[in-house]
């Protein structure tokens, strides 16, 4: 039987600083030097070690290191790993993306990351200075501007470059000068994410005792379309949610994701999704690396999807791209018609107009794709 291909998914838990509005899992190293690099690599080996024989029917097509910031990390730790993950599992990644800090990159290490990595993604956030002053980030434009062009000086052809949009005091032509600079430079790839105020987070505290100006939902809004028609104009393809690409420059491991196709995430805090078992890892640094110290693996959540939640979980991820699902594919691969299945409740969204059907496919209309959230609340 052949093997089927999964993405594989790295979580790299360390960071220079906590940003005010982060709720990812990271652990804050003002001194960098203390970061815990080889216990982090010997822990990583052995998780590998004990997940082998499970995944040895897939094939890992994508490589992903995100965090936390990766770009902490040498190049020799990535080098290691990858020569590891070659010998122990069927990796062969076609695409290999590394998520990087522009204030951790310098000429060396983006040389040595690229015979590793095909693919970089540079954490620019902002184009302006008060916009990562806002953001509490701890690097400039100019960082940001050098570490592209480094990038590109280093051998990477394919840059992906982050943009948050919606900071407090944001205005619609600080967000235009954003997308001007931004344009300039040519990424091939943009993710924009709408700065949300997670609880549990310095920025949610601020907020909530009024020291924040933020943007009205209806500059929100307004935000959003202008970044959609400015890189729609320019020839990106907005091809998810939150995401822009040049003609074959999508990310294909995120793709695996809103495919809901196989998955496996290694390090603290990484979720995988296997065989429909998803397994989620403990948000420790330490109760991940004792165990693996002692050969077992560490805490972790399973959960065991039956056949009807791995289709609604289906429906609700495929709907993010904005060519939305093929309905006849979803039948012969989950076994279930999604206007048979959701009946009453998908024809209200499509009354609504906030999902469309054309040409065999289901998808977010213009106005839906604002309100996926309440979309996939009826769809879950
Ligand atoms: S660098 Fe990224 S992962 Fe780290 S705290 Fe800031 S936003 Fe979070």
């Amino acid at each position: 039987m052949g093997l089927t291909q999964a993405a594989f998914y790295l979580h790299v838990p360390f960071c220079r600083r906590k940003c005010p509005y982060c709720d990812f899992y990271s652990v804050p190293f003002a001194d960098t030097r203390k970061i815990p690099e080889k216990a982090f690599l010997a822990a990583l080996k052995k998780e590998v070690e004990l997940h082998a024989e499970e995944v040895s029917s897939y094939q890992f097509v994508t490589f992903y290191v995100g965090g936390g910031t990766p770009s902490l990390l040498s190049a020799g730790f990535y080098e290691e790993l990858f020569d590891f993950l070659a010998k122990r599992l069927n990796f062969e990644p076609f695409e290999a993306t590394i998520e990087a800090n522009p204030s951790s990159l310098n000429e060396e290490k983006l040389i040595s990351y690229r015979k590793i990595f095909n693919r970089i993604s540079i954490g620019a956030q902002s184009f302006k200075d008060k916009g990562l002053l806002a953001l509490g980030r701890l690097h400039t434009v100019f960082q940001v501007k050098k570490a592209f062009l480094r990038a590109r000086a280093a051998g990477f052809e394919n840059i992906s470059l982050d943009l948050i949009y919606g900071w407090p005091g944001q205005q619609k032509e600080d967000l235009v000068e954003e997308l001007d600079i931004l344009l300039s430079l040519g990424p091939e790839h943009v993710s924009c994410y709408e700065l949300t105020l997670e609880p549990e987070t310095r920025m949610y505290e601020w907020y909530q005792k009024g020291k924040l100006n933020m943007p009205s939902e209806e500059e929100i809004v307004s935000f959003y379309w202008l970044i959609h028609d400015f890189l729609t104009q320019q020839g990106f393809e907005h091809y998810e949610i939150s995401n822009y690409a040049r003609r074959d420059y999508e990310c294909r491991h995120n793709l695996f994701y809103w495919e809901a196709r196989p998955y496996l995430g290694l390090g603290p805090a990484a979720a995988s999704f296997l065989d429909s078992r998803r397994i989620k890892n403990v948000e420790d640094l330490n109760l991940y690396l004792e165990p693996l110290e002692k050969g077992v693996l560490p805490p972790h959540e399973e959960e065991i999807l039956d056949a009807e939640k791995r289709f609604r979980e289906a429906v609700i991820l495929g709907l993010r791209k904005l060519k939305g699902i093929n309905v006849a594919e979803y039948e012969r691969r989950f076994g279930f018609n999604v206007f048979s299945y959701y009946g009453e409740s998908l024809s209200r969204l499509l009354d609504q107009g906030l999902l469309e059907y054309c040409q065999g496919y289901l998808r977010l209309s213009k106005r839906g794709i604002l309100l996926a959230n309440v979309v996939a609340r009826e769809l879950v």
